[in-house]
């Protein structure tokens, strides 16, 4: 397996079975991503981009191919390996910020950490040192409520990266934000891609965010059908 790689995706297929209707939503996706690489997924409603983001990370299961994730095949792992490897490794962005509305910002973004273990002090100091990057050291205390759209999903992208994991999928990161705050996240992403070297795999309708990466997939019903190299 190629090292520069650091996800292989071979022949992806998944069908939604239903029971009344089958539902062929990746019809055999071929895709190489590069480490440290910004790849956006376009396509119309439908065409399988969700799909395939869940599929590729494992948390979705395949009907058929192969999956490799920094050379191991995801396939044959378990599902407690598949959560263990995600909490690792992976990061997750969201169109709805699925932040706890109970819980203050820096509560939010140290969750991952004290789920894998770290402890209490250890987790608020990197929690605060993420807010601090993604621009929100003056309200680290606040709740969601208390925040604007932008400002939430500065708080998940925080979250999604505390764990300094490899790859990150973002699934319409900007889906729910103006022009200009949607702006400030994809200088976010395209800052911290260049800082850190992390991988990101970004699903958007908007063509934007697209132009920032650098290379934008097409998809049409379940399949890849063009390529665009910024
Ligand atoms: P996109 O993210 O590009 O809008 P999706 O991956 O969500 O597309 O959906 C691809 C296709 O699979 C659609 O036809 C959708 O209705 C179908 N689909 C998605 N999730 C399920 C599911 N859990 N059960 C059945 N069909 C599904
Ligand atoms: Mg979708």
């Amino acid at each position: 397996m190629d090292n520069d790689y650091i996800v292989v995706a071979r022949d992806l297929h998944k069908i939604y079975d239903t029971g009344k209707i089958k539902v062929h939503a990746l019809r055999g996706i071929d895709l190489n991503v590069k480490r440290g690489e910004m790849v956006a997924i376009m396509g119309p409603s439908g065409c399988g981009k969700t799909t395939m983001l869940n599929c590729l990370s494992g948390l979705d299961n395949l009907t058929k191919g192969e999956v490799y994730i920094e050379g191991s095949l995801l396939n044959t792992m378990t599902d407690d390996e598949k959560t263990e490897y995600r909490a690792r490794r992976m990061g997750f962005i969201f169109q709805f910020f699925n932040l706890l509305p109970v819980l203050n910002a820096v509560e939010n973004v140290e969750l991952p950490l004290l789920v894998a273990g770290v402890k209490q002090s250890e987790a608020r100091e990197r929690a605060i040192e993420m807010l601090e990057m993604v621009g929100l050291g003056d309200q680290l205390y606040q709740r969601p409520a208390e925040l604007s759209g932008g400002e939430r999903q500065r708080v998940t992208i925080a979250r999604s990266l505390v764990n300094e994991p490899a790859i990150i999928w973002a699934d319409e990161p900007t889906g729910n934000l103006d022009t200009e705050t949607s702006k400030e996240i994809v200088d976010l992403i395209v800052d911290l891609n260049k800082k850190n070297k992390q991988t990101f795999i970004v699903v958007t309708h908007d063509p934007a965010v697209g132009k920032r990466m650098n290379r934008t997939l097409k998809m049409e019903s379940g399949k890849i059908v063009g390529e665009e190299v910024a």
